[in-house]
């Protein structure tokens, strides 16, 4: 409420008389009723939006279900929805970038140690040159 407002937020405001006029106008209540927007199945194709309803309930349980929020979707519900959808992948929850880099510093070391990846490496050229000296 106005009345109530905070000193930093008074300061903030260039003329709180100017919102307490508007403030008792009722300019910044809603008027009329909200209605919820019909839902939107997972799938056109009823075997397929089961399938992917079981998919999302596995990715949820997956998930820390905080839902901080730091992912953009509002829940970890809504998030787990996403990614069935294919609007978000897995690694956009905060929570699995660390196992995602887990996996992808253990996949670039493997590649490391293939020959044919270093053959195409600068050293690996080197090497191969001096081998046919
Ligand atoms: S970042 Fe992860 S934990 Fe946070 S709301 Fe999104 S899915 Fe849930």
């Amino acid at each position: 409420m106005i009345e109530t407002l905070e000193f930093e937020q008074i300061k903030a405001c260039p003329d709180i008389r100017e919102v307490r006029k508007l403030y008792r106008q009722n300019y910044f209540f809603i008027k009329g009723k909200f209605e919820p927007r019909p839902l939107k199945p997972l799938d056109k194709d009823i075997a397929k939006a089961i399938k992917k309803r079981k998919e999302k309930e596995d990715i949820y349980e997956s998930l820390p279900k905080i839902d901080c929020g730091a992912c953009g979707a509002p829940t970890c519900l809504t998030f787990a929805e996403d990614v069935v959808k294919g609007e978000a992948e897995l690694i956009d929850c905060v929570f699995n970038l660390p196992q995602k880099f887990t996996e992808l510093s253990e996949e670039f070391s493997d590649l490391l140690k293939k020959p044919a990846f270093l053959s195409k490496t600068k050293s690996g050229v080197k090497k191969k040159r001096k081998k046919e000296k």
